[in-house]
């Protein structure tokens, strides 16, 4: 089935993309293989599978189906998101390696970076990768990985991928894109010619905030087989339970992805129409800076599920639509099929300096949605409404902090 830059088919891979049905039962869909073991017929006689901390027919079932996506081989699955990242670093990093990372990617993998590989002796240098320049420019002799991230969390900036590829094959340097933002039905990195992809699937890809998990995605069978191996030597391994829950949310992907995008454009047109609201970071509004590379970016003409917004009045009117909102939920997640919001500036940034804040596009007012699959008027209504009492109200003596511990889950 071909993708290039469409999304037809995109459904049938997702429903029949690598799956069968089991051929001993006949049932449709795949079962579920709980069994940590496998029996051998004979000595030195096994079917695939041996101990499931290897492999496990229902994670391989999912695995199937997240490489059918990409025109992939199977991918390699985690019981979360960052345990496919820590395992892809392991698997091309060692002491004495550096690593060039953009300065708007997931808090979690600087984090990562920062207090864990670090020690190791891996060292990190983070640009600004919508200048794909920038990338080029921090690499050094002993650079081994770029590792980038497209649209930004949680300003919307996008990275032009196929720059950034080209930068890292002409260097001999591997590249991988964090692609859990907008999923492979609305844009596909390896089509871009990036060498790997890593998921946070406990997100749209599962998408009904029920099953944590990551996977890492590449046509380099080499490096699959690299990261395998650093999977089965620390056990980052999916439970098969969660890789089962992740199959039956991949099939309605290409649906939800669409349906999140149609509400997201909606919302945004909305809020940008609302004197109440300063701006609104959306890559599908016409008033997107790098328009022009959304279009080329971005498949089937829509633009995913996540969108950015500042509410007149700083932090103080924030938090005030946060409380008041009734429908949508205040959490540290996106990717679900329920509207989803959080305020960076003391939930998911609340450790990063106000000035760097502000350099990036990070204001006090600034809300992130994960706009859910509810009907869309409901959407508008309530956040509409709570925009209305925060300006309404008169405005509160401060506003609470997160405390370290609730920063970046
Ligand atoms: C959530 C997230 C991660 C981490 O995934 P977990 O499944 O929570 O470990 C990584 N990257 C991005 C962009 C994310 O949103």
């Amino acid at each position: 089935m071909s993708h290039s830059n469409s999304i037809a088919g995109t459904s049938t891979t997702a429903i029949h993309g690598g799956l069968r049905p089991d051929p001993q039962s006949g049932a449709l869909v795949n079962p579920l293989v709980q069994s940590t073991t496998f029996v051998n017929e004979a000595v030195g006689k096994d079917r695939g599978y041996a101990y499931s901390r290897v492999s496990n027919p229902t994670v391989s079932a999912l695995e199937a189906q997240l490489g059918a996506l990409e025109d992939a081989p199977p991918a390699v699955c985690f019981g979360t998101g960052l345990g496919a990242e820590a395992a892809l670093f392991l698997a091309l990093l060692k002491a004495g390696d550096h690593v060039v990372l953009g300065d708007a990617i997931y808090g979690g993998t600087v984090r990562l970076v920062q207090q864990v590989l670090s020690n190791l002796g891996i060292e990190a240098t983070f640009v600004d990768s919508s200048d794909a320049e920038n990338v080029r420019t921090a690499l050094r002799a002993n650079t081994r990985l770029i590792f980038i991230e497209s649209p930004a969390n949680p300003t919307l900036k996008l990275t032009d991928i196929r720059a950034v590829a080209a930068i890292g094959r002409e260097a001999g340097i591997k590249v991988a894109v964090d692609n859990t933002f907008l999923t492979p039905v609305v844009q596909r990195p390896l089509d871009l010619g990036v060498d790997v992809c890593v998921y946070s699937t406990t997100k749209h890809i599962e998408g009904h905030s029920s099953s944590l998990g990551g996977s890492v995605v590449s046509r380099d069978e080499e490096l699959l087989e690299q990261v395998r191996f650093i999977r089965k030597c620390t056990g980052g391994i999916q439970a098969p339970f969660q890789a089962w829950l992740t199959t039956r949310g991949v099939k309605t992907l290409p649906l939800r992805i669409r349906q999140h995008s149609a509400n997201a454009l909606s919302l945004a047109a909305a809020l940008q129409a609302n004197p109440n609201v300063k701006q609104v970071n959306y890559p599908g509004l016409l008033t997107h800076p790098q328009r022009e590379l959304a279009e080329r970016q971005h498949l089937g003409g829509i633009h995913g599920g996540v969108l950015s917004f500042e509410v007149v009045g700083g932090t103080d009117a924030a938090v005030k639509v946060l409380n008041n909102a009734k429908l949508a939920s205040l959490v540290e997640h996106l990717g679900g099929i329920e509207t989803l919001l959080t305020h960076p500036v003391t939930m998911t940034h609340a450790d990063v300096p106000r000035e760097h804040r502000l350099a990036v596009g990070i204001t006090d007012g600034l809300i992130r949605v994960s706009v859910g699959i509810e009907d869309v008027g409901d959407i508008i209504a309530d956040l509409e409404q709570a925009i209305e009492i925060a300006h309404a109200e008169p405005t509160a003596k401060s506003a609470p902090t997160a405390t370290p511990e609730e920063v970046c889950v």
